[in-house]
């Protein structure tokens, strides 16, 4: 065993929710209020001279406006950023052919605008876990009325005691839809296994195979959406079918439905792990797929990710990715995050571009090696090199089309795990 520092979200109640909720409704808004006029900003520049500033650009540049002082200077700089990584999200959509993709909208329904999260850094909150209470600040435009700052009583899970974390980095004020919650970031100390190798393998995921792995010695792995697709389809049929006059039979089944989601995200993550573990594998690569969850969260581009009838969205597989992480830190992996950019444009054995897309049925076809792949096992296997630049290899012989014949494995509702295709019986 070794010791090492990771990072771990908590999410913690507020007790005293009534006198604080409208103290960080107004932050909320605010923060809204503040990425609008980013945004707005962004189209202003862009019809002027075709160009999206970044962050650091739109930051300097909204340092002076009214609605930056609204909320404290770190907090205001976090909304910023979150629109350029939304931007770069996009971006990095619209470079791997997803013509679908919208850029980050404006929050805004009607006149209202909803409570964005508000993130509060080192220097913008107090935490006394002592007596269980956090102080967080407000914006100096915000600071007239009779405090400068909320100061929230929060309530922990049993399991976790804030006063033994190494340090607590940010604090976030988030609004679940009915009240606020807190989630603070903190550095944790942490026994893991020592590594159970050093081989490496590349995750892409997709809405085609929610995964597809490529292992360093040349195997590959898939993993269809078949669970999740019957399920939705299920639920949604029995969701039509409910009585108008009894919401609560909907609610009821949309729960359910989460729960299996997230279920089958928790055990494909842990089987993705111990698979790495049986193969070796210290190093994780998986497709950066962050900044596109947050226009999400404020109902913008809901059609992500629309396939067929499964709605899932990209909130899914940044969930998924935070548990793939939070798993393989136990066994001692690393998981590296990744741009996608090009990756399922090029020849993972030749490294040949396209800039058409020549995928054809699920297949990803070269002209100029002529290697023909699974097309998300290529782009799992062009992930995997962005972290160790060796060739994949069978042997030395790849004419046999190893890339296109993947395992896939099946999740089987009989004994709840993932099995190849062949022993699951469904
Ligand atoms: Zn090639």
């Amino acid at each position: 065993m070794a010791k090492q520092v990771v990072t771990r979200t908590y999410t913690v109640s507020i007790k005293n929710q009534q006198q604080v909720s409208d103290d960080l409704d107004s932050l909320g808004f605010t923060a809204s209020k503040l990425w609008n006029v980013g945004r707005w900003t962004c189209s202003r520049v862009w019809d002027e001279i075709d160009y999206i500033p970044e962050h650091d650009e739109l930051t300097a540049y909204l340092k002076s406006h009214e609605r930056y002082d609204d909320l404290h200077s770190q907090s205001s700089q976090r909304v910023l950023q979150e629109l350029a990584e939304a931007f770069n999200g996009w971006y990095g959509k619209r470079r791997n052919g997803d013509t679908k993709a919208n850029p980050p909208g404006y929050r805004k329904h009607g006149d209202e605008h909803p409570r964005s999260t508000v993130t509060f850094k080192a220097a913008g909150f107090k935490l006394d876990t002592q007596y269980n209470r956090v102080r967080l600040s407000k914006g100096s435009n915000l600071k007239e009325y009779w405090s400068d700052f909320i100061l929230c009583e929060y309530q922990t899970r049993p399991d976790v005691d804030l006063s033994t974390v190494e340090n607590v980095q940010q604090v976030r004020a988030v609004w679940t839809g009915n009240e606020w919650e807190l989630h603070f970031v903190c550095k944790v100390e942490i026994e893991v296994a020592e590594a159970p190798g050093e081989k490496t393998v590349g995750v892409d995921l997709g809405i085609n195979n929610f995964a597809a792995l490529a292992y360093e010695d040349g195997h590959s792995e898939l993993y269809p959406l078949n669970c999740l697709k019957q399920d939705d389809y299920y639920f949604s049929k029995h969701i039509a079918r409910c009585d108008a006059s009894d919401s609560d039979q909907a609610t009821r089944l949309n729960q359910k439905k989460s729960a299996r989601r997230t279920h089958y995200f928790h055990t494909l993550s842990k089987h993705i792990v111990e698979r790495c573990v049986d193969e070796g594998v210290g190093t994780i690569a998986v497709g950066d797929l962050s900044g596109i969850r947050e226009d999400e969260e404020n109902d913008e581009s809901k059609n992500w990710g629309k396939h067929g009838n499964l709605d899932l969205h990209s909130w899914a597989f940044d969930r998924f990715t935070d548990l793939l992480i939070y798993k393989a830190e136990m066994e001692g992996i690393e998981v590296e995050e990744v741009s996608e950019e090009d990756t399922s444009k090029s020849c993972s054995c030749c490294d040949r571009k396209r800039d058409a897309n020549r995928v054809e049925r699920g297949l990803y076809v070269c002209d100029k090696c002529d290697t023909v792949a699974n097309a998300d096992v290529n782009g799992a296997e062009n992930i995997r090199q962005k972290v160790s630049p060796s060739l994949a290899s069978d042997g030395g012989d790849r004419s046999n089309g190893w890339l296109a014949q993947p395992l896939t494995y099946l999740f089987d509702k009989e004994t709840g795990a993932f099995a190849p295709q062949e022993q699951v019986t469904s």
